[in-house]
């Protein structure tokens, strides 16, 4: 059955309370087909991250929340509403879980096999848990990890800088526009002339070349201007990179976002990009071993230019595992991006902050972003980007926004957003919540726990505390999922999300929330050893009781 859902915008409120209504909004949200990739199907994106597992439960979770007390909470089981059960109004109205599984069950094999007999569906991060922003979210998280390696190697900007990647897909193509707005030339491979000339239509790219000699040349003149700019140019990276090593290519920066994650979506070197699906159809077991071949000489491309003195990191799809299941032995000489430049947020709780404005005008966030600009005058890299979203993001359904913010500064803007509702300054409330991508809700070990200190990196306690503690602190949902980003088998994370509506109460939940919430963070880093999660800890006041004498 194929369905229009579209969120209600303005103060008229069906349900019984702003946070029920908040939380109806998103689930509605989510599957507006300006922000859902295959709506028809529950689908928001992320392969198969739903919403709701079917249409008869998306109308039962329609029909229950428009009817639940602000004391009643209502459970969730993988996109079904399975209960509702009386607790009191600090509690949270919505209680999620997602696509868990007992541990030795836990492969997609087994996953796929629950999930056609109907018992359970797959949550990705932010699809099952009604706070998914749509491509914003994978801007701003691209922006921050590029600007990172320009605080770690190049004085805070890329300006004058090169950086070579490819991959210029869904999630790839947000790196042109994360390099530019960071101030640096970007040279982006796909072999694809589609995902090039989409790049360019959505202004996330600014031009093609028609050779790498072109290519090289528009790079070099910017980045002696020191003017951002991006170029794309269509090839196969395992091909382009290896040429441009044997060039004497000058390329400060290296990464990656092909789809390596899936050798089937990887294109072997020897295939015409025409011919790909063909191909691959045709001898799936001997593509994959094609393509994995071609990814060992990519990366070992990759490796090349780090040996040059270039930046080079994994950007999250496993690329260098890849190359190693084909033999080559320094594939992991380069590191993943949280350890290289995330970790160090993750310790001063610092994370994917977003909210959504729920009068759906785009005045309010425009006035939040003014707000946060004023909240922290001192974070440059923080004001950059809300000046150039401002300009340069299109909104997806309700206007919504995404800036990181640790410790001690959510809470204040969450504040701040509640009492600009309260005075009318917003025409209504606003939802605060986060990607499960986060300093103290994830446990990934290919990923966000990537190489941990103390080698805890599979430790999954962290989040279901991290979720624990915000349904203690009055969070207005809370969820637990099990195989979003990385896949079945591979991480257990946790979300919140909280209503700024205006009144004391909420006022004083999102103090909890949005304290406790990053706190965790900064409790996780601490107990895995990093020194800077201990001083972030001593200097804000965050107790870790095993450091207590
Ligand atoms: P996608 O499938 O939409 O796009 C992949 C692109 O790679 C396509 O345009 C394809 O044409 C291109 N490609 C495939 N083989 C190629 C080759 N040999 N040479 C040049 N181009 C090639 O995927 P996506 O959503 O953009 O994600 C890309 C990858 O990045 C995935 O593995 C994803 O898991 C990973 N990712 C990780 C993070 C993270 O960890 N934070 C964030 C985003 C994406």
């Amino acid at each position: 059955m194929s369905r229009s859902v579209r969120a209600p915008r303005g103060t008229t409120i069906t349900a019984k309370g702003w946070p029920q209504e908040a939380a109806l909004r998103m689930l509605q949200n989510n599957l507006d087909p300006e922000v859902a990739e295959h709506p028809e199907q529950l689908v928001v994106y992320g392969g198969s991250g739903r919403a709701a597992r079917d249409w008869r439960s998306y109308d039962a979770l329609v029909r229950t929340l428009t009817t639940l007390e602000g004391d009643e909470t209502l459970l969730v089981q993988s996109g079904r509403p399975v209960g509702v059960f009386r607790t009191h109004e600090w509690a949270p109205r919505v209680l999620i879980a997602n696509s868990n599984l007992v541990p030795d069950w836990a492969n997609w094999e087994e996953f796929r096999r629950l999930e056609a007999a109907g018992l359970t569906m797959y949550g990705q991060m932010t699809a099952g848990s009604w706070i998914y922003i749509g491509t914003q979210g994978i801007l701003q998280g691209t922006y921050e990890t590029f600007a990172a390696v320009a605080a770690k190697r190049f004085g805070g900007s890329l300006a004058g800088t090169i950086t070579l990647t490819a991959g210029l897909g869904g999630m790839g193509g947000a790196q042109p526009l994360a390099i530019t707005m960071n101030g640096g030339v970007a040279i982006c491979v796909d072999c694809d002339p589609r995902s090039v000339t989409r790049r360019i239509e959505h202004r996330y790219l600014d031009v093609q070349a028609d050779s790498l000699d072109e290519a090289l040349r528009l790079a070099y003149e910017a980045r002696d201007a020191r003017r951002p700019l991006s170029i794309g140019v269509v090839g196969n990276a395992a091909e382009v990179l290896p040429d441009l090593l044997a060039r004497g290519a000058e390329i400060d920066v290296v990464t990656d976002q092909t789809s390596a994650h899936d050798p089937l979506a990887y294109l072997p070197v020897g295939v015409a990009f025409e011919d790909m699906a063909a191909e691959r159809d045709k001898d799936p077991a001997g593509f994959t071993e094609r393509a994995r071949a071609s990814m060992a000489r990519h990366v070992e491309a990759m490796v090349g230019f780090q040996d040059a003195g270039a930046e080079v990191f994994d950007y999250g799809n496993s690329i260098r595992g890849e190359a190693q299941l084909a033999g080559y032995g320094r594939a992991f000489d380069f590191p993943g991006f949280v350890p290289a430049y995330i970790r160090p947020l993750f310790c001063e709780g610092k994370g994917p902050f977003r909210w959504a404005a729920l009068s759906g005008d785009p005045a309010d966030i425009a006035a939040t972003d003014r707000a946060i600009l004023e909240l922290f005058p001192d974070n440059e890299p923080l004001a950059r980007w809300i000046r150039t979203a401002g300009e340069k993001v299109h909104f997806q359904g309700l206007p919504a926004r995404i800036c990181w913010l640790g410790y001690g500064e959510r809470d204040v803007a969450g504040e701040r957003f509640n009492d600009m509702v309260a005075s009318g300054e917003l025409q209504a409330p606003i939802v605060i919540g986060r990607d499960h991508l986060d300093s103290g809700s994830v446990a990934s070990p290919y990923r966000e726990t990537e190489a941990m200190a103390d080698g805890s990196d599979a430790i999954a306690d962290w989040p279901l505390l991290n979720a624990m503690l915000n349904t203690a602190s009055g969070a207005s949902w809370v969820s637990i999922h099990h195989g979003g980003g990385v896949g079945i088998g591979r991480s257990i994370h946790a979300g919140q999300v909280t209503v700024a509506d205006g009144t004391d109460l909420a006022r004083e939940k999102l103090n909890r929330v949005l304290t406790n919430d990053p706190g965790t963070g900064v409790m996780r880093h601490v107990d895995a050893g990093y020194e800077e999660a201990a001083q972030v800890a001593e200097d804000r006041g965050v107790r870790i009781p095993m450091r207590e004498s």
